[in-house]
């Protein structure tokens, strides 16, 4: 079974018909989703509430787990010192949080760690600091950081899920909509992603979505970070 969360629009989306296609089963999370398949069951649940993700009850069948963290949000686009009112919080509620709750609600359950796969999502923007986007930035290095640990912290107990933290690109979803409507007074990066949609570099959700399924079909390579752009 696989779950994924933040599958209604973009990237999750785009994972989730994949999958569905493929004759595979989908337990989806999040706050909404248009699917409609025998082999797809969904949870509801808003990961800025803490507690509704700490109380989602994932009963887990036998056989291989695959758990994708797809779900987030890029935040407010504005440098730290104008911001009115800060959303750290919340950005790191749902980009880092729920992801590591639902990794060890899963993973608590799993009788086989070698048939556990882990997918966080993460972004270049792990890895590079780019002004107007601290939170998000300072929330997928925490994210690629707990992903690597929690790898090593498996391989010294023996166990060997396969385990990744995956930038998937610039892919032509609502995040980049939200990236490209920000002010060039609050966002000096912005004509960057305009010309990126304008001269159609950008990677669908489709292409992103089969890129990734293409790299979990392969032997686990103890590469804990991968960049789409480079498969
Ligand atoms: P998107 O189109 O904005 O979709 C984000 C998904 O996350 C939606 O399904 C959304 O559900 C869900 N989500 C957001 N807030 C949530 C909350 N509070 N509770 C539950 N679900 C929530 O973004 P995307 O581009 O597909 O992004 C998917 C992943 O790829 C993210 O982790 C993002 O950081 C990463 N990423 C994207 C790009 C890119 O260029 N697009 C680049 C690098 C990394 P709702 O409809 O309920 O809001």
């Amino acid at each position: 079974m696989y779950i994924v969360t933040g599958i209604s629009r973009g990237l999750g989306k785009a994972i989730v018909s994949q999958l569905l296609e493929a004759g595979e089963t989908v337990l989806g999370i999040g706050r909404s989703h248009d699917f409609s398949h025998p082999n797809f069951s969904f949870l509801s649940c808003d990961f800025r509430n803490n507690e509704a993700v700490h109380n989602l009850k994932i009963d887990l069948p036998e056989g291989p787990i695959t758990l994708i963290n797809n779900a987030g949000v890029i935040g407010t686009i504005q440098r730290i010192s104008d911001q009115k009112s800060l959303d750290t919080q919340e950005v790191m509620q749902v980009n880092v949080i729920a992801p590591m709750v639902l990794l060890h609600k899963v993973y608590r359950q799993v009788s086989d760690p070698s048939n556990f796969t882990l997918v966080n999502i993460s972004s270049g923007a792990a890895n590079r600091a780019i002004p107007s986007w601290a939170n998000y930035c300072a929330s997928k290095a925490a994210l690629n950081m707990l992903t690597e640990t929690f790898y090593l912290e498996e391989k010294e107990k023996e166990n060997y899920p396969k385990v990744y933290a995956i930038a998937p690109g610039v892919v032509d979803t609502d995040m980049q909509v939200q990236i490209r409507a920000a002010s060039e007074t609050d966002f000096s990066s912005v004509e960057n992603f305009r010309e990126m949609k304008l001269t159609n570099s950008l990677y669908s959700p489709d292409l992103a979505a089969n890129k990734m399924l293409t790299l979990l079909k392969q032997p686990f390579s103890g590469l804990v970070f991968q960049d789409l752009r480079s498969i």
